[in-house]
């Protein structure tokens, strides 16, 4: 247990989740204190991980505050209504364009298992429904109260997605990114983009950029994976590789490449940014599975369509994540 779980100071805690059994992919964190806060839930495969990991901490069913989550992704919210039944008297809270999907899952995960198959009930899980008398709707602003005076500031944070947020706390000046920045490679120190369809937008995944600048946090708290202190640095990397993906895909779609080829065109375009990355089958293996370089590319190709036109030959297949 104490392998999964890092203590990265003023109560604050990193859950690795074991996403899919791979260690070091999705984090949850707890900020534990007067009303202990879990950020992020993991998958719904991975709720007794993190069940068992908030035990080990001290906290019983009765115990948890609230639940937050960036956004309602499987990966970050997929555990929610499981874990909303173990711990009853825990708020749920997300933004407001993502609540009722944790109320009544089901059009969120049909489409989920439209997308990913089979792979889906071993990957995520189900994503039980919550009672909406216990789901707080945040709108473009909001509190969680974390008892003692301390508190995080949710504010709207799209681009990866239309419903996320991020979240910043009061004491540690921590910012909970969670896919808004991309993802962050701990093992190599490299950032990846994380433009998955339908809802990738880079001006507004730009636009959030700056706000998590001028919120000049401490230190970035990443779901993929782990805490950052370079912050400047990482969120000029987030932006750059984002701009240079945009324009990567931009290229294949004037060169009526197919998806095939346009994930080969980005990678050797990329290969020499992400070299230490690449050359390690362990880590660039276990990352693709979680944030795959096609999905980025249809979702990249998804808003190029919508603001700039379709007619390119690269596809839109909606067998890809
Ligand atoms: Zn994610």
């Amino acid at each position: 247990m104490d392998n999964l779980i890092s203590e990265l100071g003023h109560d604050v805690f990193a859950i690795d989740t074991q996403m899919s059994g791979y260690a070091g992919i999705t984090s949850a964190y707890l900020i534990r204190g007067d009303r202990p806060c879990l950020v992020e839930t993991g998958t719904a495969t991975s709720a007794n991980v993190v069940i068992d990991a908030l035990a080990h901490l001290g906290l019983g069913p009765a115990d948890l505050g609230t639940l937050v989550v960036t956004h309602i992704h499987l990966d970050h919210a997929g555990g929610v209504g499981t874990l909303a039944g173990h711990f009853p008297r825990a708020e749920v809270v997300v933004h407001e364009r993502g609540a009722r999907h944790l109320v009544d899952p089901e059009r969120l995960m049909t489409s989920a298992r439209r997308v990913f198959g089979r792979v889906l009930d071993d990957v995520f899980g189900v994503l039980l429904p919550t009672d909406a008398a216990r789901v707080r709707a945040l709108g473009d602003e909001g509190t969680v109260d974390l008892g003692g005076g301390r508190s995080l500031a949710a504010f709207h944070a799209p681009g990866h997605a239309q419903h996320h947020v991020g979240l910043v706390d009061s004491t540690t000046g921590d910012l909970y990114v969670g896919d808004a920045a991309g993802v962050y490679i701990p093992e190599t120190k490299d950032m990846r983009p994380s433009t998955p369809p339908p809802d990738f937008d880079l001006d507004l995944a730009i636009a959030s950029l700056d706000q998590f600048r001028q919120v000049r946090p401490q230190r970035l708290l990443f779901s993929h994976f782990g805490p950052v202190l370079d912050v400047q640095g990482s969120l000029d990397r987030a932006e750059e590789e984002l701009r240079l993906w945009v324009e990567l895909v931009r290229d294949t779609r004037a060169s009526a490449l197919d998806l095939d080829h346009a994930v080969q065109r980005v990678t050797e375009k990329t290969a020499e940014r992400y070299a230490a990355y690449l050359a390690s089958e362990e880590v660039s293996g276990k990352f693709e599975h979680l944030n795959a370089t096609a999905a980025n590319i249809v979702g990249i190709n998804r808003w190029l369509d919508a603001t700039e036109g379709t007619g390119s030959a690269l596809a839109d297949p909606a067998s890809t994540r």
